[in-house]
């Protein structure tokens, strides 16, 4: 099975150091698993046998470079991924820095967090005092492993589910090249006689494994970007209005989500968009593909219980370009499939992510209790759901409008979103969300320069109207308070996946 390794990458290796290499990437529990499976998974029908051998290959090389990293690090001092990216030039600086985090999970890298604490001048209700911070500091360096090591296997995602910190995206299932996971919006299942124990649905998973500290040394790489801890990186920050009447009408806050999906369709930039619609059952979504603009408009509007999108991705592979709209969750989902394990996206047609803010979503069945026990009324009876200034507010068909507490909701929510730490949609080309700007505006970040540029075409098109979010009130500032918030209070799935019973 082993394949003489031809990648560009490669070159300037010495033939022995690159076959040594290569034969230890042919140990890899994955790449033999998904290899030994082929004809099961050429029969289940998700990759053809081309896609079949570019995944295998793009794993092969993958694995191999990782070997390559790993011989690097043999012997040196704990180190920062920076300095590690540093100090490895035979590859890209961001696939150093992969390759370093998937080392870890396989057992080869040990993560050291030092923790310094600091006192810093905080205003807390208008006055100013000197609080404690806390900061921490990740450096990698190679474990002293056992002659007998045996790199480690990664279970299927029931591991994740059983743990409780599934948060049903559906990713797992759209990339199962054997077909086993079925997810809705409230269940997870594997069909141990189908599955093949590749492990390539816990690579992949938003809860496996964190690639926060990934992220940042990635995002830091690039100094066209902004960093902020509380919100990720970013180009620009924007709080925007449709100028569309025909949106205005539909939409949950500035209809910027439905433009910017109704401008990437008509500028034939991508040939779907992937969104979420209500089902047979008001108020229950049910994710849709869009390829067609005049039915864009039924996709508006936020539904807050969850909506599995991420496992019809794998139907949409007709189309040469999509967009997909989803929650944070999904926006990482999407993050780890590109990089994980191999670099090579499982579908290489997505090309834009609109991510939305999320605090938490509920499940439908809470979504019918909240509305019947918090304001006695039926889940038919509502045109709209709303969060906003502290509230959560629902409108009647009769146009009346009824607020509660948000607090009061919480109990009503996902437990799984307990285990997140984005508010924002950090992994998002765009993120759209309500805090931080007035009623009938969103707030826009754009996280890449070419997001950026779409966002910014749009409103000179005169299709949305748009002011800085540093200028508009609450703006930024609250953005990213309420973003540290959610990081500060979010529990740690990952220890809790690793170790269930504690
Ligand atoms: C579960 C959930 C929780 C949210 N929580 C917050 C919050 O705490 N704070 C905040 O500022 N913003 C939150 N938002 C985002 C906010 O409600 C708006 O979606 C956002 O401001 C965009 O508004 P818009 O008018 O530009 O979108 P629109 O133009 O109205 O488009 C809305 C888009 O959202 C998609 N969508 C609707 N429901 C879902 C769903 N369940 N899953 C995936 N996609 C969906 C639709 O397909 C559509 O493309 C949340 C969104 C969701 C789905
Ligand atoms: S369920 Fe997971 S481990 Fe099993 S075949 Fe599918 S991707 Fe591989
Ligand atoms: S990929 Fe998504 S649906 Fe699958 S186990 Fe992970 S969180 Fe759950
Ligand atoms: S809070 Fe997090 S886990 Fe829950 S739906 Fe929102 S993004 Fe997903």
């Amino acid at each position: 099975m082993v394949q003489i390794v031809n990648n560009k990458l490669f070159e300037g290796l010495s033939p022995q150091e690159l076959m040594d290499a290569t034969y230890e990437a042919s140990k890899n529990f994955q790449i033999r698993a998904f290899y030994e499976a082929k004809d099961e998974i050429l029969e289940a029908g998700k990759y053809g046998e081309q896609e079949f051998y570019e995944i295998l290959d793009a794993m092969i090389d993958a694995e191999t470079e990782r070997k390559l990293v790993l011989e690097h690090l043999k012997g040196k001092e704990p180190l920062f991924l920076g300095e590690i990216a540093d100090l490895i030039k035979e590859f890209p600086p961001d696939n150093v820095i992969r390759d370093v985090i998937y080392l870890k999970e396989q057992g080869y890298v040990e993560e050291l967090i030092e923790v310094k604490t600091k006192m810093v001048t905080k205003k807390i209700k208008g006055e100013e005092k000197e609080v404690e911070v806390k900061e921490y500091f990740y450096r990698y360096q190679v474990k002293d492993l056992e002659s007998d090591f045996v790199e480690h296997h990664f279970e299927p995602v029931s591991i994740v589910y059983d743990a409780g910190a599934c948060c049903q995206c559906g990713w797992c299932a759209a990339i199962c090249p054997v077909n086993a996971i079925e997810v809705d919006a409230d269940t997870l299942k594997i069909h141990d006689d189908v599955c093949m124990k590749c492990g390539l649905c816990f690579t992949v998973c938003p809860r496996s494994f964190s690639i926060d500290q990934m992220n940042e040394a990635i995002k830091k790489l690039d100094m066209s970007l902004n960093w902020s801890a509380k919100i990720g990186a970013y180009i620009g920050t924007y709080s925007g209005s449709t100028k569309n009447n025909e949106i205005m009408k539909v939409r949950q806050d500035g209809g910027v989500v439905t433009t910017i999906a109704e401008y990437l369709l008509e500028k034939k930039l991508v040939d779907a968009v992937i969104a979420v619609q209500h089902s047979k059952l008001l108020w229950k979504p049910e994710p849709v593909i869009i390829d067609d603009v005049k039915d864009l408009y039924k996709t508006a509007g936020t539904k807050y219980a969850n909506s599995p999108s991420l496992s019809i991705i794998d139907q949409a592979k007709k189309y040469e370009n999509i967009a997909f709209v989803g929650v944070p969750c999904m926006m990482k989902a999407l993050e780890k499939g590109a990089l994980f394990p191999s670099g090579l996206p499982f579908f290489k047609n997505i090309k834009y992510k609109i991510g939305l803010f999320c605090m938490e979503s509920f499940p439908y069945e809470g979504i019918i209790q909240l509305a019947k026990e918090q304001f006695d009324k039926d889940i038919n009876d509502l045109t709209k759901m709303n969060i906003g200034g502290g509230k959560f507010i629902i409108r009647l068909k009769s146009g009346e409008q009824l607020d509660v507490p948000l607090k009061e909701v919480q109990k009503y929510a996902r437990d799984s979103c307990h285990y997140c730490e984005d508010l924002t949609s950090d992994y998002a080309d765009f993120s759209v969300g309500s805090i931080g700007s007035q009623d009938g505006w969103s707030s826009v970040i754009t996280r890449n320069k070419e997001a950026d540029d779409i966002y910014n075409e749009i409103v000179k098109n005169g299709e949305i109207e748009s002011k800085s979010l540093t200028e508009v009130k609450p703006g930024f500032f609250l953005v990213q308070k309420i973003g540290g918030i959610k990081r500060n209070k979010c529990k740690d799935p990952y220890d809790k996946i690793k170790n269930p019973s504690e």
